[in-house]
């Protein structure tokens, strides 16, 4: 059935959501969604056949954290771990945990990262997945200790880490537990660098505050998928401070790229095959194939 023909419908019924107008960098369960960039209305279906980006502009929708998987690990050999860690409320913060347990009940996740070892075209990694769909994708204290006891078991593994960041930057309800978070990391990162493995971060759209400013910047690649905003504070907080109006494309994947603070941009439909062929390269032992 026509595109248009779909919406004559909708609009004689005026029930059933077909196009969800207000959601617009959502991907809802409806039949159609509406490109936020181009504005291009598309069959749902056909967005999640192209790996969720636009067939017209080529904007990335956000992806959840097991759909990262599916799209990137071989089917078959995700193993998660640390799923059944949940977070305290420390700071005793109105209606936390609740809000907690909406996120987990809408996401199938405990946190707001999804963290396993699988393998790539073959190559065995470790892989941490943040998913901003739940609270932002912020990074509380069980998001880093998850993130962490990942990097170590990449290095008792002996094996390349990847993380595809998306965070809204560390989580406020946590405070300072939050804030260590962004050390705790990072010194995993190093004792996993010392032993002369691979790390790549790559930064999904949003990677901010806290995250961009801890391991999401420090990868031996430091990938981004196209369009991407990444940055540490925002915008208006940045031209208020130093009273000068920033470049249009300030924060965006290309400007960071242009600047020096990135090494690649992969485009979603690339990733997997030319991170397989990163890790294959720096595998210990030499290469057998490539
Ligand atoms: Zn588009």
């Amino acid at each position: 059935m026509a595109i248009k023909s779909l919406l004559s419908i909708n609009k004689k019924k005026q029930k059933g959501v077909i196009v969800d107008r207000n959601k617009e960098n959502s991907f809802p369960a409806d039949l159609m969604t509406k490109c936020p960039e181009c504005k291009k209305i598309y069959l749902t279906k056909e967005l999640e056949h192209n790996l969720k980006v636009c067939p017209n502009c080529d904007y990335h929708y956000k992806m959840t954290a097991w759909e990262r998987v599916s799209i990137f690990i071989d089917e078959g050999t995700f193993e998660a771990f640390d799923d059944n860690i949940r977070t305290s409320n420390p700071l005793k913060f109105p209606s936390y945990l609740e809000k907690i347990e909406i996120d987990s009940q809408k996401t199938g996740l405990n946190e707001a990262v999804l963290t396993g070892k699988g393998k790539v075209k073959g190559e065995q990694v470790v892989v941490a997945i943040m998913d901003s769909h739940f609270r932002m994708g912020s990074m509380g204290s069980v998001v880093g200790e998850k993130i962490t006891r990942a990097i170590e078991k990449a290095t008792e593994l002996q094996v390349p880490f990847i993380i595809f960041t998306a965070s809204g930057g560390a989580r406020m309800q946590e405070g300072v537990l939050s804030l260590m978070q962004m050390a705790k990391t990072s010194v995993a990162l190093k004792r996993h660098s010392d032993q002369g493995l691979l790390f790549i971060s790559v930064m999904t759209h949003p990677t901010t505050g806290g995250v961009s400013a801890s391991f999401a910047s420090v990868g031996d690649l430091n990938i981004a998928e196209p369009q991407a905003l990444i940055g540490f504070a925002g915008r208006r907080v940045i031209e208020q401070t130093v009273r000068e109006k920033l470049p249009d494309d300030f924060q965006t994947a290309e400007f960071l790229l242009a600047h020096g603070q990135l090494d690649a941009i992969f485009h979603r439909k690339e990733m997997r095959d030319k991170l397989a062929t990163v890790v294959r390269l720096h595998r210990k032992g030499g290469i057998s194939h490539v």
